[in-house]
Order: C-alpha cells, then structure tokens, then sequence
C-alpha cells in the first residue's frame, strides 16, 4: 500500500465546481468586444479582372476598357472581348488611342513586328471604330 499510482486517479470527483451560496454565477459581457477589428469588405470587388491601358497605362476593371486584337496587319476592335489571338486593353476613348499610337503601343501589346517588313499596324479601323458613337 506504499506505492504512489504514477497517475493520480480518483481526483476527479473532487472538483468544486458548485458555487457558493449566496454567491451567484456572472457570465461576462461578451458583447463588449471591439468592433474595430473586424475588416471592412472592399467595396471594389476583388474578382474582378484588371487591366492596363495601354494608352494611358492606367489600371482599369477589364469592363471598363475595349479589347482590341491585331488580325492580319489590322487592329481591330474586340467588344465582346472572345476573338482569339492575342489582344490588347485600352479605355474606349479617342485620348487613350492616341496615347497608345504615338507610343506605339500597339506593336508591343500585340507582338507585332514592324520592323521586319510587315508594315505598320493598321489602325484606321479601330480609330474609326471609337469615333463612331455607340448605337
Ligand atoms: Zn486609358
């Protein structure tokens, strides 16, 4: 009867968990938490897809810009955004086309190699294209 059980059994009936009388039992306020940590949603939606202008190489929601996709030496214009080839974004705006055209920016977004005979872009179409109004 000397031996020491290694593991204290038995205790466990021993808990006091009954209060006291006369003491009664107060839940904390948990309504008290600060409201400061919770985020606030980004009012931005973050699954929408960005692009960048290549006029003014400002980032815009892919919506807000006009995919344009070089076919044949032309840039033509892609509204609805599913021609296949390699495509460019700039906002549908005659500034951001100019930008784009005096930078030359057609060529590079579009791999499109001037220098090797091909000729320049043809960029009367997609020109033609943001100076008709919208029907
Ligand atoms: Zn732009």
């Amino acid at each position: 009867m000397a031996h020491r059980h290694p593991l204290r059994r038995g205790a466990r009936g021993l808990s006091r968990s009954r209060p006291r009388s006369g003491q009664p039992v107060r839940s904390r306020d948990r309504n008290a938490l600060d409201s400061s940590l919770v985020t606030p949603q980004d009012p931005r939606r973050p699954s929408e897809p960005v692009r960048t202008c290549i006029g003014c190489r400002k980032r815009a929601a892919k919506s807000e810009l006009l995919r344009v996709v070089a076919g044949a030496g032309t840039v033509v214009p892609d509204p609805g955004g599913s021609a296949p080839g390699r495509g460019a974004h700039l906002h549908p705006s005659l500034a951001c086309f100019e930008l784009a055209e005096r930078k030359r920016a057609f060529g590079r977004a579009l791999r499109h190699d001037a220098g090797s005979g091909a000729g320049a872009l043809d960029l009367a179409g997609l020109r033609e294209h943001l100076t008709t109004p919208v029907r």
